[in-house]
């Protein structure tokens, strides 16, 4: 007779309630700099813990650890050196004006991160036990590095997830690591006089259809310093992306990008962005934000005190669409968006040998990007009349 088998056990998945908690002793903890230290501008600051878990094919994922931040150990072997079986999220925590700390609907972080990180055959994990260990590090380290009579000031934080197999061959991962770190970045608002994008050329591109532009991984990034600092170079702040022989229109640098116009014909006030249909741009939190804001509060036919409502799109449009506009005096203005710089003002596109002006209202920028930026960072920052936004 055949003796029947246990069923199998399912492998421990991602529990942030078995988090293993070992605390810097005092004489571990770095000095906060100050506001104007010039050593927030290196980008080289983290907190005082972080957060790690291990996964394996065979046993599942580990209890997670706050540790002292620390280096990581890694074969020289390991994937993620060799293969970019890499994935990221970037958010931040806010200290509020009531001097609370607020993260920015973190929920879309952990469940793009989980898109991710299944797109390079890294593991799944429960997108709530990623946030609530983004959570227990906010509340470890958040009170000391983001001190209450300093409101207004935020942590950028970085949870990633790297594949560490030791192993040379090219293959899925069968081991991995993930940890989230916070550090200090300096004061982003606004780039003085806007920002001056550099149309990419015919012979690069960021993203494809049927590649992986939509998710986060570090592949995506790399790649696209080259161009990036060849705008830098040339006196613009960042690459337009571009795709396709018609000059698609994708995103801005590491930023979604929007423009404000009247559409060709029918004159009507229009918001519009790269759709996510074609899976080549990153479906930004911002972004998302952004089209929620200006479908709720600013909605075609109604107004915002004096400023007109418009239309919200999501299309495939071209760069020429864009000098066209601004030719016939219908592009009203554009503006990047994402965590970094919360929403910028563009105020150039130097495209095939030409730069095409952005109306920016005659001031530092558009009247529709004030609305928009000044509305998200009062929910981020939690002010007065923001303070119940379940955002
Ligand atoms: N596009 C790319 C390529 C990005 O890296 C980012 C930054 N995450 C964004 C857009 C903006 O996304 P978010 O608003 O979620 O920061």
């Amino acid at each position: 007779p055949v003796l029947a088998q246990p069923p199998p056990q399912p492998l421990p998945d991602l529990n942030a309630s078995l988090l293993q908690e070992t605390h810097a002793t005092p004489s571990q903890l770095r000095p906060v700099p100050a506001l104007t230290d010039p050593l927030r501008a290196t980008q080289r600051l983290a907190t005082d813990h972080m957060i790690q878990a291990h996964w394996s094919l065979s046993t599942g994922w580990t209890a997670p650890t706050l540790t002292p931040y620390g280096p990581l150990a890694l074969m020289p072997s390991a994937s993620c050196l060799h293969y970019a079986t890499e994935c990221f999220e970037g958010m931040k925590l806010y200290r509020g004006h009531d001097g609370a700390l607020r993260l920015f609907r973190p929920a879309l972080n952990c469940n793009r991160m989980l898109m991710s990180a299944t797109r390079i055959a890294l593991p799944a994990f429960p997108p709530a036990q990623l946030l609530a260990l983004i959570v227990k590090l906010c509340e470890t380290d958040g009170p000391r590095w983001l001190p209450k009579h300093n409101p207004g000031q935020f942590l950028y934080i970085r949870p990633t997830m790297i594949a560490t197999d030791p192993a040379i061959g090219v293959q899925r991962p069968t081991e991995a690591m993930l940890f989230i770190i916070l550090t200090v970045l300096p004061q982003m608002d606004a780039v003085p006089g806007g920002v001056k994008l550099l149309a990419s050329n015919d012979d690069m591109c960021r993203a494809w259809p049927g590649g992986f532009g939509y998710a986060k991984v570090g592949a995506n990034y790399g790649p696209s310093l080259v161009a990036q600092g060849e705008a830098r170079a040339r006196g613009y702040d960042q690459i337009l992306w571009l795709f396709g022989d018609d000059g698609v229109v994708t995103e801005a640098g590491a930023s979604n990008f929007f423009v404000v116009w009247r559409e060709k014909g029918t004159g009507v006030l229009q918001l519009v962005t790269a759709g996510l249909g074609e899976r080549i741009v990153l479906d930004g939190v911002t972004r998302r934000s952004v089209l929620e804001l200006a479908r709720g509060r600013l909605a075609k036919g109604t107004t915002a005190g004096e400023v007109e409502g418009l239309e919200v799109v999501e299309r495939r449009f071209t760069m020429d669409e864009i000098r066209v506009a601004a030719e016939e005096g219908r592009l009203v203005e554009a503006f990047a968006s994402g965590t970094a710089w919360f929403v910028a003002p563009i105020s150039k596109i130097h495209y095939k040998g030409e730069d095409v002006e952005i109306p920016m209202a005659g001031g530092d920028m558009g009247v529709y990007t004030g609305l928009l930026k000044g509305w998200l960072k009062g929910i981020m920052w939690g002010e007065e009349a923001e303070r119940e936004n379940p955002w």
